[in-house]
């Protein structure tokens, strides 16, 4: 797709890091961090959103989570994550290229209070 940012990314059109890839798909971090880890996690093939998901293309999904779940273990924030995918503009998406946010690493409050005490 000639004016999808997403696809640019993926052609290397425009320059990233990204934090994996493979044949089949990549994944970022998020420009505008939600969250302390925030990645997008989509497929190389332009596919507009869950919606034009066909079911030939459907096994994709599984490979998505099964990165989340990967990069979840890799990033040390396993038990503290969302996936997230917005399905058209009135659900948030912004970008018309299907992609799974992932966000998480929240530490929780005690956590934050022992790492508060040992900083005194
Ligand atoms: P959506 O609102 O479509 O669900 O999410 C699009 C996400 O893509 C947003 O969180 C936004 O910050 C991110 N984003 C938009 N453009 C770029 C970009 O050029 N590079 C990266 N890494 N993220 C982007
Ligand atoms: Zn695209």
């Amino acid at each position: 797709m000639d004016d999808c940012v997403f696809c640019k990314i993926i052609n290397k059109e425009i320059p990233a890091k990204p934090v994996f890839e493979d044949e089949d798909l990549i994944v970022i971090n998020d420009i505008d961090p939600k969250a302390p880890v925030h990645m997008l996690i989509m497929p190389k093939k332009h596919i507009a959103n869950l919606d034009a998901l066909t079911e030939e293309d459907s096994s994709i999904v599984s490979k998505i989570l099964m990165a989340a779940q990967r990069l979840a273990k890799e990033k040390n924030i396993m038990a503290r994550y969302k996936i997230v995918t917005n399905v058209g503009e009135i659900a948030g998406q912004t970008v018309m290229h299907m992609h799974f946010h992932m966000l998480g690493g929240w530490k929780s409050n005690s956590e934050v209070t022992t790492q508060l005490k040992q900083q005194l």
